[in-house]
């Protein structure tokens, strides 16, 4: 099972880890869904028992294989130590999709009625200092780095299963994806379980767009980031393909 991530941010901890800062890859990877945390203040955000660790507060397992994958690039990894609850550093800042009052069937009542300063406290709290972090260290990185970011999607969304196992999503620079797609088996599949219609490739398009860096979005379905040795070997045979899809586009990233 996944472990227990911790639920309260400590007092004046920062809400952004930066792990292996002096990796040397041709990867940044990012991990803003990564933790559970709710800072002290804001209590639990009145989330019920049953929703606390739901996959509207965190993506399970997504840490675990961005923390697999940094280590088999020798990649950075700047990864959340907040909830996205807080403030979703995946949606522009202090937007009312960054701090959602509801997330498929899960209520949050501690997101109900904020202002728009109050969303701007939360992103200037959380995402200004992520947003700073994730540009520090691709200021940092080879020139030619990639960025890849990992999330988790729940089984069952309003009911229905999902059949996708694995997604890779794009904005508007398809070219990583559409590489890893070539060599990744079992199957891949493009924008699912949603893509950049659905507002979920903000750090992309904000982040590896401007600098034109080859960028993909990695999305697992969380069911099969459970088990340590599921999450080894999924790390596995995604850096495999990433290595080689960096390989592959690496002429079209020193055009
Ligand atoms: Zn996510």
């Amino acid at each position: 099972m996944h472990d227990t991530p911790p639920l309260t941010l400590p007092h004046g901890a920062a809400p952004v880890a930066v792990h292996r800062p002096e990796g040397r890859g041709r990867a940044v990877v990012v991990c803003e869904h990564a933790a559970a945390a709710i800072p002290a203040d804001l209590g639990d955000l009145g989330l019920t028992a049953a929703d606390r660790l739901s996959h509207a507060v965190w993506d399970p397992g997504a840490g675990a294989l961005a923390a697999a994958l940094s280590a088999r690039l020798d990649a950075p990894l700047v990864a959340g130590t907040v909830s996205r609850l807080v403030h979703d550093c995946n949606r522009p800042d202090g937007s009312a999709a960054a701090c959602p009052e509801r997330v498929e069937r899960i209520a949050v009542p501690g997101n109900v009625g904020l202002t728009a300063a109050a969303r701007s406290a939360r992103a200037a709290r959380v995402a200004a200092p992520f947003h700073a972090a994730v540009a520090r260290t691709l200021d940092a990185a080879p020139a030619d780095a990639a960025l890849i970011t990992v999330h988790s999607f729940t089984p069952v969304w309003n009911g229905t299963p999902r059949q996708t196992r694995l997604g890779l999503l794009h904005d508007t620079d398809a070219r990583l994806a559409r590489a890893m797609a070539a060599t990744l088996r079992p199957r891949a599949e493009l924008n699912r379980p949603y893509g950049p219609e659905d507002g979920v490739t903000h750090m992309l398009a904000r982040h590896a767009l401007p600098r034109s860096l080859r960028n993909v979005m990695i999305e697992v379905r969380s069911d099969l980031l459970v088990e340590p040795g599921q999450v080894a070997a999924l790390a596995d045979r995604l850096a495999r393909a990433l290595t080689a899809a960096l390989s592959d586009t690496a002429a079209e990233a020193a055009r």
